[in-house]
């Protein structure tokens, strides 16, 4: 027998939503521990309307320069405290995944994968349901309707400007900050903003298209 046997991976890849899978947490937090997790602008609303702060606050306090969420100096998330996520309902759709990853390849399909590192998942693999049903028992449908619209609109800001151009070369405006962002605009336009977050979500994206556009 060979002395590198690759460890064995707990589920197959790769999956839809109809695959048959179940994974039952215990509260190991192995996967809130050196782990990137990379959140959006409708995430960190949510994150900043958890801690009771402004977007910009959170942003500055919670989360990285590339967009992750900031660690402890022993690699724990920042949220992770002594009773588990003290973010729990406003958790990241990282975090609402695990142990999958959620993947569109270029034909714009969508599959799911098992987090690559095996042993990060300490829980409990089954077949009591499907892929479909993990997610909606973790709550991600919004936080996967606010990825797919931010990542679409990454696309087209590429295919429109290069990968490698900054969107606006304003320095004062934050664009990725949901909530200036749309009080700016609502300010200018006389309009009031709207309260529900996906909605905000919605109008945000269409504020970066429209600055796209011009
Ligand atoms: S946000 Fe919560 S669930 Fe996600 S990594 Fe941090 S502590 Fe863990």
């Amino acid at each position: 027998m060979p002395s590198h046997d690759p460890i064995p991976t707990p589920i197959p890849a790769p999956m839809t939503a109809a695959s048959r899978f179940s994974y039952r947490c215990t509260r190991c937090n192995s996967c809130c521990v050196d782990k990137r997790i990379q959140v959006n602008p409708y995430e960190i609303a949510r994150l900043a309307r958890n801690r009771g702060v402004s977007t910009a606050e959170a942003r500055e306090t919670f989360i990285t320069a590339d967009s992750a969420l900031r660690q402890q100096e022993d690699g724990r998330c920042v949220f992770l405290g002594d009773q588990g996520c003290s973010v729990h309902a406003d958790r990241p759709l990282v975090c609402r995944l695990f142990p999958l990853g959620r993947v569109i390849d270029a034909a714009g399909k969508v599959h799911f994968v098992p987090y690559p590192d095996p042993l990060a998942a300490r829980g409990e693999f089954g077949e009591a349901g499907a892929v479909a049903d993990y997610l909606e028992a973790q709550g991600a449908t919004a936080f996967i309707a606010a990825a797919d619209a931010y990542f679409a609109f990454f696309c087209r800001a590429n295919a429109r400007m290069g990968a490698d151009t900054p969107i606006v070369a304003d320095p004062d405006r934050d664009l990725l900050d949901i909530d200036s962002e749309i009080a700016a605009a609502c300010t200018a336009s006389g309009v009031a903003e709207p309260e529900d977050l996906l909605e905000r979500m919605w109008l945000h994206i269409s504020l970066l298209d429209e600055m796209l556009d011009r």
